[in-house]
Parts: C-alpha cells; sequence; structure tokens
C-alpha cells in the first residue's frame, strides 16, 4: 500500500486546488516558515478523520478552510482528497486504489467519501483502524509527540501499544456491542 497522490483544495493556506503526486522512494517537502509545510501533514490527517480541531492548531473545525488573506476572501469549503494505492490489499477494501475525500462547509456540515461513496466518519476512520496510519497511530509524529508518549500514563500508553498490535477495533467493537 502506497501514498500515490493528495488534492487539497480550500483546506488552511492551500486556496487553490493543489495536487501533490508521492513517487516511489522518499519524498521531502520543503519550503520557506509559513509555506504550508504542515498545512499538508494535517490534510493527511485530516482527511484519515481526524477530529480534534485542536490537533489540527485551530480552535473549531471550520479554522481549516481557507480565512483569506489581504488580496483573496475567504472560501466556504475546505476538501482535501487522499489517494492510495491498494494493489495489495493492505486496506480492507476490494478496490486496488482507494480514494477517501472529506470536505467541510462553513455551516459546519461534513462530507465522508470512500471511491466517491458517501459514508460516514465511522467508515473512514475502520478503514485506517489497526493499519498503523488511523488518526491515533506513529506514521505522521508531529512535533511535542514524542515527549508526550513519554510523559502518558501507564492506561495511555497502553492504548498505544494496543493500536500498534492492532487489536484496537476489536476493543472498540466491543464497547459499542456493550452499549448497543
Ligand atoms: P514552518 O517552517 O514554520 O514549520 P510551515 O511551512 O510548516 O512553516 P504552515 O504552518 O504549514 O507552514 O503554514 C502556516 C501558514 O498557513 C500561515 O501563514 C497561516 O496563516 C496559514 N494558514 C493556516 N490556516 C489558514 C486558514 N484557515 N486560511 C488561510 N491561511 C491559513
Ligand atoms: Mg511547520
Amino acid at each position: 500500500m502506497k501514498l500515490r497522490t493528495i488534492e487539497i483544495s480550500g483546506f488552511k493556506s492551500f486556496a487553490d486546488k493543489t495536487k501533490i503526486d508521492f513517487k516511489d522512494g522518499i519524498t521531502g517537502i520543503v519550503g520557506p516558515n509559513g509555506s504550508g509545510k504542515s498545512n499538508i501533514i494535517e490534510a493527511v490527517r485530516w482527511v484519515m478523520g481526524e477530529t480534534s480541531a485542536k490537533s489540527l492548531r485551530g480552535g473549531k473545525m471550520p479554522d481549516v478552510i481557507f480565512s483569506g488573506t489581504e488580496k483573496r476572501k475567504p472560501l466556504a469549503r475546505a476538501s482535501v482528497t487522499i489517494i492510495f494505492d491498494n494493489s495489495d490489499h493492505f486496506l480492507d477494501s476490494k478496490f486496488d486504489e482507494v480514494m477517501v475525500t472529506r470536505r467541510l462547509f462553513r455551516n459546519g456540515e461534513s462530507q465522508y467519501e470512500i471511491n466517491k461513496q458517501e459514508c460516514r466518519l465511522r467508515d473512514v476512520l475502520n478503514l485506517f483502524i489497526d493499519t498503523g496510519l488511523g488518526r491515533e497511530s506513529f506514521s505522521i509524529i508531529s512535533q511535542g509527540r514524542v515527549e508526550s508518549i513519554f510523559n502518558s500514563k501507564p492506561e495511555e500508553r497502553r492504548a498505544i501499544i494496543e493500536e500498534a498490535a492492532g487489536v484496537l477495533e476489536y476493543k472498540q467493537d466491543k464497547k459499542r456491542a456493550e452499549k448497543e
């Protein structure tokens, strides 16, 4: 499974539709301070189901929508699409290419799609849970995260190990079943 493409539009500093193709090997993104490097990583986390505005450096979720500049009006919608090469079927999907889209409008309306089929946030989270890619995973390590893992309580650290071991999905299913 490989990250192939990300398309960002109206998300944070990316007012215009911006498409980044990832080739084989390692990709580095460089640019001056404030040019949007971290915003790209946040777009990846957001489309994979991040629900904490704070962890995206915002107060509330609509803060991710392009808020305008001196020369440009704010936009009404943020949209991010990510495409994975899934020819090894690492992601639990019959498709060789998995495309996930998330949109958010200023009125708070959200849309999620997997391969252009409308779905729920939970479906997006389930697609990535236990793959090492989910919103709680370690595939994206932001500044301060290493320190927070060291300083976390034993129960929190256990959850981290469970996610890494791949049992979190079953635990969450069990919790849901007990509630229902
Ligand atoms: P550094 O090298 O300092 O880490 P960076 O390349 O990671 O910088 P980012 O933090 O990704 O830069 O981008 C910050 C820029 O994004 C700021 O100029 C900020 O004004 C802009 N920005 C953030 N949110 C929005 C938004 N909702 N609308 C418009 N611009 C935004
Ligand atoms: Mg940065």
